[in-house]
């Protein structure tokens, strides 16, 4: 496919302004030399540009969209609609609290919400992801022994955990310490046992895990921890599965994140923006970035007097539209939050038992919002887990998350979401169980897949890190 700058036909472009508009207020030195070398296209050959470019995309409007860990649920429209209103869009972000009280309201309301889904005593919305949200909570726990004075140096993380978590800690200055799973897929409370001392400052836990399994001994372990005067930091990127049941305030967390973009509805397919507040337990609650948004009876207002604040995280007040979008779907949802969580952890149930025959399932016991399977069988007959993730392309459906969580051999990551159709279950469930069958009859088509998509086997480190937007295979 050609860029936008091939097809330029050096006529048709849209000028600017009027040549002979005066400019002469600029100084000579701030001037180019030279044409920007701007695209010369007509409207409609724009259009035709990002259409294509659009349809070689794929998202949830286009088909399944299984990538577990993600939770790429539907995100209805209305958000967006509500993101783009006018005194939303268009609000300065330098605008003061008097002019800013509708934006501000929403921030607190928000705020409040989330404070009772997470179970926490107080929200900051300012961290723009969830690695970053993990970052922020970290740093407000290095602060709280830095106040403390207390040296700990140490962060405990299952091996089950999402990269990012380590790399939050050690970004943090903390030294990460793993801690195995034990034959269930859970946290082993003996090893956990074994490496805790006081030199610990937390442990960073998922619950359920990346494994889609629910922790059952994550009171002990907040009690083990407790007693060693270390604190609890609960990932919530998987809040999908239990919204409305439980929270990490009941399982004694003291600091958690949320992934907005994730739970509550937020398009994220190509990284962004998203939103990654933070709550925390009482004891924690000065420490928190400022500004976080408080109400005096009258006004809403940025609440910048937080006694031990780890200073702000984002320019300004993090990515506000997330928060728009993520405002109205917990509006629109209400108790219905619940019943989402409910249809997600059905549907990955249903997922699971209709392929373990076919696929091995190494951790065979009832899973949450997603369930991780192994290629190992389909390895048997040359065929890994990378070639079913692009055969599955071929079938227009992204393909599940691979390889990861590390603790399964070709790992197969399946979060089918709440959103998503019996009828679309069963359509994903004859791909998969057809793909399993050509893996033994045909494994040629399998290996060479995928056969429909522009491009077909790329490398994929170069691929990320020195992109080459013309690549055509033809
Ligand atoms: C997605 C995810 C993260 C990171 O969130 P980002 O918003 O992508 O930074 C952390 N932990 C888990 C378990 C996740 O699924």
């Amino acid at each position: 496919m050609k860029t936008i700058f091939e097809k330029s036909t050096g006529t048709g472009g849209m000028l600017l302004c009027d040549e002979d508009v005066n400019i002469d207020f600029i100084d000579k030195k701030f001037l180019r030399e030279n044409p920007a070398g701007l695209p010369q296209v007509s409207e409609l050959e724009v259009m035709r540009h990002y259409k294509e470019l659009s349809d070689r995309n794929f998202c949830i409007e286009k088909g399944f969209y299984p990538l577990g860990s993600c939770t790429m649920k539907y995100n209805p429209k209305v958000n967006e609609l509500l993101a783009g209103l006018e005194g939303f869009a268009n609000l300065h972000p330098l605008a003061g609290d008097e002019n800013s009280q509708g934006a501000l309201e929403l921030m607190y309301k928000l705020q409040e919400a989330l404070k009772e889904i997470t179970g926490m005593a107080a929200v900051s919305l300012q961290p723009a992801a969830g690695a970053h949200g993990e970052l922020s909570g970290m740093m407000v726990i290095k602060k709280y022994f830095e106040v403390k004075g207390e040296l700990r140096r140490k962060v405990l993380i299952p091996d089950s955990a999402h990269g990012t978590n380590p790399a939050s800690a050690v970004e943090c200055g903390f030294e990460t310490i793993p801690v195995p799973s034990n034959n269930k897929g859970q946290v082993d409370i003996e090893a956990l046992k074994g490496v805790l001392d006081k030199d610990v400052a937390a442990i960073m836990m998922t619950n359920p895990n990346t494994l889609g399994i629910y922790e059952e001994n994550v009171l002990e372990i907040s009690d083990l921890m407790h007693k060693n005067g270390s604190l609890l930091y609960y990932d919530g990127a998987n809040f999908n599965a239990i919204m409305g049941y439980t929270n990490p305030g009941l399982m004694g967390f003291d600091v958690v994140h949320l992934n907005l973009h994730k739970t509550f509805a937020t398009p994220h397919g190509g990284g962004g923006p998203g939103a990654g507040p933070i709550g925390v337990a009482p004891h924690l609650e000065e420490f928190l970035p400022a500004p976080v948004i408080s109400f005096d009876g009258q006004k809403y207002y940025r609440n910048y007097d937080l006694k031990y604040s780890v200073g702000p995280v984002k320019a300004f007040y993090g990515n506000f539209g997330v928060l728009v979008r993520a405002y109205a779907y917990i509006l629109m949802m209400g108790k219905n939050l619940k019943t989402a969580s409910e249809d997600a952890v059905l549907n990955a149930n249903y997922l699971k038992e209709k392929l373990k025959k076919a696929y091995l399932l190494p951790y065979d016991v009832p899973c949450m919002h997603e369930f991780v399977l192994s290629g190992d069988k389909q390895k048997e007959f040359g065929v890994s887990t990378l070639n079913i993730a692009k055969s599955l392309m071929d079938n227009n459906i992204h393909p599940p998350t691979v390889y990861f969580p590390l603790i399964v051999h070709e790992a197969i990551m399946i979060e089918p979401t709440e959103s998503e159709s019996r009828q679309r279950l069963d359509e994903f469930v004859q791909v998969m169980l057809n793909i399993a069958q050509e893996a033994r009859t045909n494994p040629e088509k399998i290996l060479s897949a995928p056969h429909t998509a522009p491009v077909k086997r790329i490398d994929e480190t170069s691929a990320a890190r020195r992109p080459d937007l013309k690549y055509n295979e033809e």
